[in-house]
């Protein structure tokens, strides 16, 4: 779905006050509500989100978010997990136990990896599948929802994909985190030209509450990317350029900023992302 370019009330409480900031010629709205921040993103940058990545990234487990679900208390005799942005199905193939995998992954060239890896792929956007009254007991939204031009819309759906006590994670990068608080518009997670939407914690819950999920906890996590033995692995693996075009493989930063500015953000986040979980209510 696209929106019109002038963004002029936050998607998330409908607040009308809206503050701007500027990446070079990129603005960003800043709720003064409730804080939502959403760029005002530009046709391409969004069909860059969901067709044209053919970057290497894979979920290698270096940190395993698993650690903060719970995932062996499920107790359904058919366990199903429904990864929503799978990639190449690398994260939830990381889950243990015995679970039927699904993903949902637009990105023809990462949903072939998917099926490749043993995922049942759903390969299309959220709002496009029929799911047939599919429905699992944890939906996982990793590294997702900052793409996404109209997260109320698309997150609408989650409930229905539910079972009766059904869970939700989402991880997502957080705007009161001291990384964006005190790099502000040079935090490099507003360099990427596919992020698109920017949450705290709070405005998250008003999200979540809105489609009919309840927030259970919300942690403070570091990327999985934003580690030593990740970064080893990448550097051991692929020339350093492609590293840089992108550490989560969705690529393409703004470059109109200062660079060393971008890089030192990188470098110095510390629990810059939360990891966010939910009940169906
Ligand atoms: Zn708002």
């Amino acid at each position: 779905m696209v929106k019109e370019d002038k963004i002029d009330r936050c998607s998330i409480c409908i607040g009308k006050e809206l503050d701007r900031f500027f990446n070079g010629n990129t603005a960003f709205a800043r709720c003064n509500s409730c804080g939502f921040i959403q760029k005002e993103a530009a046709e391409n940058d969004i069909k860059q989100n969901f067709e044209d990545i053919t970057t290497h990234y894979s979920f290698d487990g270096t940190e395993n978010i698993y650690d903060y679900l719970d995932t062996e208390t499920y107790m359904g005799a058919e366990k199903k997990v429904l990864d929503i942005g799978c990639w190449d199905g690398s994260l939830i193939n990381h889950i243990k136990g015995d679970w039927i995998k699904y993903g949902v992954e637009p990105n023809p060239f990462a949903a072939k990896k998917a099926i490749r890896n043993g995922v049942r792929i759903y390969q299309d956007q959220l709002h496009n599948i029929n799911f047939k009254n599919e429905q699992s007991d944890l939906i996982l939204l990793n590294d997702v929802i900052e793409h996404l031009v109209d997260p109320l819309n698309d997150l609408s759906r989650l409930p229905e994909l539910l079972r009766p006590e059904g869970k939700v994670a989402i991880i997502t990068g957080n705007t009161e985190s001291i990384g964006c608080r005190l790099f502000k518009r040079f935090w490099y997670y507003y360099h990427y030209k596919s992020h698109i939407s920017f949450f705290n914690t709070s405005n998250i819950e008003l999200l979540i509450s809105k489609i009919g999920i309840r927030t259970e906890k919300i942690t403070r996590v570091a990327h999985h990317s934003a580690n030593i033995k990740f970064l080893v692995n990448r550097i051991a693996k692929y020339k350093y350029r492609k590293i840089d075009e992108g550490v989560s493989g969705l690529s393409q930063e703004h470059n109109s900023l200062p660079r060393a500015l971008v890089l030192l953000s990188r470098v110095l986040v510390h629990r810059d992302h939360m990891i966010v979980t939910g009940k169906k209510a």
